[in-house]
């Protein structure tokens, strides 16, 4: 392994001390911050970026600017796919893991389309991805690229099966053939749309490498189970000149997983914690091999792809191709996606405060949950699903559920009573009856001498809602 290509700054801790030195010291204030102390602990945290310091982009601090860059600098590259409003970042990964801090550039989902499928399937698949949506804890998730495939090897067929794509949508893509010829011909569709080129291989690199500088486009190096020949193939990419390389270690189905997912491992550990610069780009992985079986369900195969999936978010990779269309395959993967890349030092929390459900009147029901946005979202639907309009008070209890938030402290009847009052449900209702989560029963004593309410204790599950407001509130 060359020493040159370990870059060690990356794998010790950096203070904010050590940005401080290299910044110009005069406190100036330029960047927002009290003094420059306080902006270098911020660029530590990722919080803001070096560029926002104005006086460090001036010539005299040129050394110190690029000491920084380098310092800073993510050991896994981040690379872009497509162009302007409609690009994708993949990679610029920090740390290997998620609690050492916050992952940036979730996992982008490709779905794939062939040049063989007929117009109706091509144009139908590539109007799904697009429109898949689906809504979690306040967020969309979607899915994010198209992979054209070459099944046919046709040059042809090819480019006009990607000019066909490119008519129907904006979404990144990536071409897919291990023949020059046929990716030429596709790139030449997808003009300036900056696609992933997939994949060079010990064959046909140079083919590949030279397409990739002409037409400005990243490009996928392929090794399949060999992390030696992958890494001495992205070091001739280097040097050919390619800088922007997303690297496939190879994605084996059935009694390959292990292999697979210990590939996927050890190329981000080289990366993250041994600063291995030849290792530290990208990773895709394919769970779309899980389709190259034949098995009489289609069923076995849709499912191989789903848990492969799965696997791969938890193991690091940054951008995948799927075939499946099926609610039930991507929608665990989305929501698995979702969590991984959410800040785990800070729950996903909703803004506190008084929600109206339906059209709530002055005998509806006054309940009250915590703004943990997973509770939120679970206990207004198990409201609708209710049919009964009321009103929700939602405490602040930084992002807290209720079990948790009344241990912790977070969801006290003080805090109760203050916000019951702030939110002037009074004038809305003419009763003084607050239904509670079951798990905040013990609060219910406090609750009614603090705010002069009656409380009803709600079920412990909010699935227990419907049951509760029908039986419950008169
Ligand atoms: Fe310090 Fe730069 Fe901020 Fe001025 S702009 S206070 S020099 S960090």
């Amino acid at each position: 392994m060359s020493e040159r290509a370990i870059r060690k700054e990356s794998v010790k801790t950096i203070s904010p001390i050590d940005v401080y030195t290299l910044l110009p010291k005069t406190n100036c204030k330029e960047c927002g911050e009290e003094n420059c102390m306080a902006f270098a602990a911020k660029v530590v945290n990722r919080e803001v970026i070096i560029e926002l310091c104005p006086p460090l982009l001036e010539k005299e601090y040129a050394e110190s600017y690029k000491t920084l860059w380098e310092m800073l600098k993510p050991p896994v590259k981040e690379i872009t796919v497509g162009r302007s409003d409609h690009a994708i970042k993949i990679g610029g990964k920090l740390v290997m893991y998620r609690h050492e801090f916050t992952y940036s550039n979730p996992t982008a989902i490709a779905i794939d389309v062939t040049d063989e499928m007929s117009d109706d399937e091509l144009l139908g698949r590539v109007k799904r991805t697009e429109g898949f949506t689906y809504n979690y804890i306040g967020q969309v998730l979607r899915l994010n690229m198209v992979a054209v495939r070459s099944t046919s090897n046709d040059p042809a067929r090819f480019k006009s099966t990607v000019e066909k794509v490119v008519e129907n949508t904006n979404l990144p893509l990536i071409l897919c053939s291990f023949s020059s010829e046929v990716l030429e011909n596709g790139l030449v569709a997808a003009q300036n749309r900056r696609p992933l080129i997939y994949a060079a291989t010990k064959d046909n690199w140079k083919d590949l490498a030279e397409l990739a500088l002409m037409y400005k486009c990243p490009l996928t190096a392929f090794a399949p189970n060999d992390l030696n020949f992958l890494r001495s193939l992205t070091k001739t990419l280097l040097e050919y000149g390619v800088e922007d390389l997303v690297l496939d270690p190879g994605t084996f189905p059935n009694e390959g997983l292990s292999d697979t997912i210990n590939n996927f491992t050890m190329i981000r550990r080289a990366a993250c914690k041994r600063g291995d610069e030849l290792l530290g780009f990208p990773l895709i992985g394919t769970p779309i091999v899980a389709w190259a079986e034949h098995v009489d369900a289609p069923e076995v195969n849709a499912w191989k792809e789903a848990y492969i999936a799965s696997m791969l978010i938890t193991r690091y990779v940054d951008v995948m191709i799927m075939h499946s269309k099926d609610g039930w395959v991507l929608l665990p993967n989305v929501v698995l996606r979702q969590n991984i890349y959410t800040d785990p030092r800070k729950p996903v929390a909703v803004e506190a405060g008084l929600r109206t459900i339906g059209k709530p009147n002055e005998n509806s029901p006054v309940m009250l949950t915590t703004n943990f946005a997973l509770t939120y979202y679970t206990v207004e639907s198990d409201i609708e699903a209710s049919g009964v309009s009321g009103y929700l008070i939602v405490t602040d209890t930084e992002g807290i559920s209720v079990d948790s938030a009344v241990a912790g402290r977070q969801l006290t009847a003080e805090k109760i009573a203050e916000i019951v009052k702030a939110t002037k449900v009074e004038e809305k209702v003419k009763h003084r009856k607050v239904i509670i989560p079951g798990k905040a029963a013990r609060l219910s004593g406090e609750i009614e001498q603090l705010t002069g309410w009656e409380v009803l204790v709600g079920p412990r599950d909010s699935s227990g809602i419907p049951k509760f407001l029908q039986e419950k509130w008169k």
